[in-house]
């Protein structure tokens, strides 16, 4: 495979922009052993474009081409393709439908006409979801060429390389690939990329991509030889200089070789494992999580034996009576403080005699409570053993997030709790 990328856009060409495209592609087809042959830059012109496409095509099999998928005039990249290859454009009802679902999602109600542009798909073209964006990608396939159309914003564009575009372009190369995939809590996405940017800055092969989740990071290491001991070995030297990289190794959770369900925390599987594994029994007491964590727990088969309860106890009276918070407590210090949240994981580790307990209580908004405490304001009470320790936090978000982050908050203290004994 002879590769040409060209990247769409007047700005480019003006300089107001870094093509950050371009570099992003080269290196990634690297990693992949795929022979980058030329880059070019064109404008937002028909003409030129053509000739761009014509000369491309007349040394090479492949053409990758970002920018110029918007909905506007300028955006031509997509007809000029179609013209290039003779082809017809049909309407793309799932696109539409896709498209239609983000525009509304982000608040635009006023859908124009030239929306409908970005779901018009050349006859026998691959469409590639575009989960970032609107403009889907495609993929045009004749004679033995073949050529690769993403949006220009990097954001997007990263995105469906990553998603559609590398697994389809596997394919092409001899090498084996294996990626692991490192699970990152309690440290944000930028301070991350900071502190292994010489890492990811040096590296063709592995290649290393971040991904922020709410509330988590997933760092994917992806290693191509030509055996699957050398991708190990090579993903495996990398994963120990990530470890003992201080202020980065201490936040990893996980390292898995499957993203898993790409949006979602794992860290629920893995409480549920070090309770199984060691034979632990857990205990939980939910009032802003109001059975979150519980729930999240009870995802994963084989607890039965490790989780002896959950109790939602929203109420200050179900506090008192099945958790024996005693109502002096309540009254001095407000339901949401530290002295209740402590009363709580006592009382609620007591009733079945467990190893562990877990208990929450916070403020999940929209309004403050009476006490006037802030939105967002948590208790985590852990008991461990006999040990309990309490973790004050401040959340922001809606009240869905802050009770999800309380959520995975409680579960990674139990987690690191849990480590602590073993
Ligand atoms: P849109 O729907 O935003 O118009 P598009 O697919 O038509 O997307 P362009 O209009 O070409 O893409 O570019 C949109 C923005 O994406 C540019 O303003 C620029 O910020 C960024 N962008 C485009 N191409 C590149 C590139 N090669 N490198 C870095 N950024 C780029
Ligand atoms: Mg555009």
């Amino acid at each position: 495979m002879k590769v040409e990328i060209v990247s769409v856009g007047t700005e480019l060409l003006l300089g107001d922009i870094v093509n950050t495209n371009t570099a992003y592609l080269s290196k990634e087809l690297a990693a992949l052993g795929l022979a980058v042959f030329r880059q070019t830059t064109v404008g937002d012109n028909r003409e030129r474009l053509l000739r761009t496409l014509e000369s491309a095509f007349s040394e090479n099999d492949t053409v990758i081409i970002t920018g110029g998928l918007g909905p506007t005039d300028d955006d031509i990249t997509k007809e000029c393709v179609a013209e290039y290859f003779g082809r017809e454009f049909y309407f793309h009802e799932y696109s539409w439908v896709k498209i239609l679902e983000r525009l509304t999602r982000t608040g635009r109600n006023i859908i124009t006409e030239n929306n409908k542009k970005q779901a018009m798909i050349p006859d026998g073209a691959i469409v590639l979801e575009n989960f970032c964006g609107t403009a889907p990608g495609i993929i045009i396939e004749e004679n033995n060429k073949r050529i690769i159309l993403m949006p220009g914003p990097p954001r997007e564009m990263r995105d469906m390389f990553e998603k559609s575009v590398k697994p389809y372009l596997e394919k092409y190369s001899k090498k084996k690939f294996i990626s692991k995939y490192i699970r990152f809590y309690g440290i944000g996405e930028s301070l991350l990329e900071t502190k292994i940017k010489d890492i990811m800055d040096r590296q063709i092969n592995p290649t290393l991509a971040l991904y922020a989740k709410s509330g988590e990071v997933l760092l994917r290491i992806t290693a191509s030889a030509e055996e699957e001991i050398e991708c190990e070995n090579m993903i495996n030297e990398q994963l120990e200089e990530i470890e003992s990289r201080e202020g980065v190794g201490e936040y990893i959770y996980l390292v898995g070789n499957e993203a898993i369900s790409s949006s979602q925390t794992e860290l629920h599987s893995v409480v549920a494992n070090l309770l199984i594994e060691n034979n632990y029994t857990i205990s939980i007491a939910e009032s802003l999580t109001g059975g979150k964590i519980a729930s999240m727990l009870v995802e994963k088969s084989g607890i039965s034996d490790s989780l002896l309860e959950g109790i939602v106890c929203y109420s200050n009276k179900s506090k008192i009576t099945a958790l024996g918070v005693k109502e002096e407590t309540l009254k001095r210090f407000g339901a949401v403080s530290e002295e209740v949240a402590s009363e709580m994981v006592v009382g609620v580790a007591k009733r079945l005699n467990s190893d562990f307990a877990i208990a929450t209580t916070g403020i999940a908004g929209p309004n403050s409570d009476e006490s006037g405490k802030p939105v967002g304001l948590v208790y985590i009470a852990i008991y461990s053993q006999g040990e309990v320790t309490i973790k004050e936090c401040l959340f922001f978000g809606d009240r869905e997030l802050i009770r999800y982050r309380a959520s995975i908050e409680a579960l990674n203290e139990t987690r690191k709790n849990i480590l602590k004994k073993l």
